[in-house]
């Protein structure tokens, strides 16, 4: 769209709040009944704000959404002495509490469309990693006296390789407790109530990865981590997913799909904030050969870490603008999906570049509501916000899910899609996230097609492949209406 389209249909927008706004407040009401609908009226045209205002549920969904909200409220009574999502998620998960909740059970059961924001390996089952990676038999771990990069590394190697490396099975023998010692294995590779108190939860979380990385890219792991990890998501009601980085080879990919041929896989370069600019210029070359060679698979590009310690989306900007033009030299695009906003910090520009650089989505956005300008433009153009929320919440960046910028997006219309991010290194699927959003956001069965709809809608698909992926979905929609109809605890 022009810009000044935009700046029009920004000002339409204004304009409409303005002369609605005036007319909700009276200097008079001439009695309760008049006071109350001038207040119902008020809700109404909030409600019409949504982004969700498209939608008309049918005399089933209504019903399944009645439901579903007098079961929101016993989640309610049941949760009134510790509300999950006001807590630290690794609190919570210790506790047990979203574990063992229905609405967890129905968000599992929801279909959800599409998955558009992961990071790879980050999605799969660290127990299943335990399980299976550190029996192996040449599996090692390092107790040397180094610290990190190396403490607890585990790795697969045909010997040892080197001071300080012990074999996984020996020490496990050793072990008064088999249980905890593999227990104390899982705590090494995912984030736990354990680490709340650190000073630093970005260094723990890199931890994390330190010491698994190795065991994850093993020949002898590798196939059998990733086909679990896209089974798990199948059995989550999943049908899409859109990684940052590829996710198993194209030989899994299609085993998958002979199981499930609705099922679909790309992924987006992934590159990282803390590179040299000549890193990122190399990786963005690196990016178009592979966008030129399989368009349909690789879709984009992005850059991952820590924002308000790495480099800015600014600091590539020569990198950024001529990967623009060399795609447009080779008559191909190269769409950008940066991650963008993940700071509490109001100098955080990122999203203000991201939105320049018309990147397609934007990962995270947590400070898109101090932008209000940003707001409209990103409704206009229909940038989709990839909200994580739980990751938000466990790298902490809202304590409390009720407050979560999130709400505003949704309500002011503009599209969000609900995403993981990690979610296996705090020892979820994606399904908690939806728990955590339903509960703390006031959505009902609304906003949830909404969420799973736009899933599928501001994905990299064609609009082929988007017409036939909703299709699915309906129908998995319609089936899962009819079972939460029935559904009773
Ligand atoms: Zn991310």
């Amino acid at each position: 769209m022009k810009r000044g389209a935009i700046f029009f249909a920004c000002s339409l927008f204004l304009c409409g709040f303005l002369v609605q706004k005036d007319s909700f407040v009276q200097g008079r009401y001439k009695d309760v009944d008049d006071y109350m609908k001038a207040r119902n009226r008020l809700i109404q045209a909030e409600q019409a704000m949504r982004f969700d205002a498209g939608i008309t549920l049918t005399a089933e969904e209504k019903e399944a959404n009645r439901r579903l909200m007098l079961l929101k409220q016993a989640e309610m009574e049941r949760t009134r002495e510790y509300f999950p999502p006001a807590h630290s998620f690794l609190k919570s998960k210790t506790r047990q509490l979203i574990d063992q909740s229905p609405i967890l059970e129905i968000m599992k059961r929801m279909p959800k469309g599409g998955i558009l924001h992961v990071h790879g390996f980050a999605m799969g089952d660290y127990h299943w990693l335990v399980k299976h990676a550190t029996y192996l038999p040449n599996c090692y771990i390092y107790r040397g006296k180094e610290e990190l990069p190396r403490q607890g590394t585990m790795r697969i190697s045909p010997e040892s390789p080197g001071d300080g490396w012990h074999l996984v099975s020996v020490l496990r023998i050793a072990a008064d407790n088999v249980e905890e010692f593999d227990e104390e294995l899982y705590r090494s590779i995912t984030l736990g109530e354990e680490d709340l108190g650190q000073p630093d939860i970005w260094a723990e979380f890199r931890k994390c990865f330190a010491r698994s990385i190795n065991l994850i890219f093993s020949n002898g792991t590798w196939s059998g981590f990733c086909r679990k990890m896209l089974r798990d998501m199948i059995a989550e009601n999943v049908q899409y997913v859109e990684t940052r980085a590829e996710i198993g080879s194209q030989e899994i990919i299609e085993e998958i799909q002979r199981e499930n041929p609705e099922f679909k896989v790309k992924y987006i370069f992934s590159s990282r904030r803390p590179f040299s600019r000549e890193r990122i210029g190399e990786d963005l070359n690196q990016a178009l050969n592979q966008r030129a060679a399989n368009p349909d698979l690789m879709i984009g590009f992005d850059l991952t870490d820590e924002e308000d310690k790495e480099h800015t989306n600014l600091f590539f900007i020569n990198e950024l603008l001529e990967a623009r033009q060399k795609a447009e030299r080779r008559g191909i695009t190269l769409p950008f999906y940066l991650h963008s906003g993940e700071s509490n910090w109001t100098e955080n520009e990122n999203v203000l570049d991201a939105v320049l650089l018309d990147s397609k989505r934007i990962g995270h956005g947590i400070a898109l509501f101090k932008h209000p300008l940003l707001m409209q433009i990103v409704k206009v153009r229909g940038i989709a916000i990839e909200v994580c929320p739980i990751a938000n919440q466990v790298l902490g960046y809202v304590a409390d899910l009720r407050n979560h910028p999130a709400i505003l997006y949704i309500n002011s219309g503009l599209p969000v899609v609900i995403c993981p991010d990690g979610p296996g290194i705090w020892k979820c699927t994606f399904s908690y996230d939806f728990y955590a959003a339903f509960m703390a956001w006031g959505l009902d069965l609304k906003c949830l097609k909404q969420l799973a709809m736009n899933s599928l809608i501001y994905s990299a698909m064609d609009p082929e492949e988007k017409e036939r992926a909703l299709e699915f979905w309906q129908k998995k929609w319609a089936e899962f209406i009819t079972w939460l109809r029935k559904y009773s605890i």
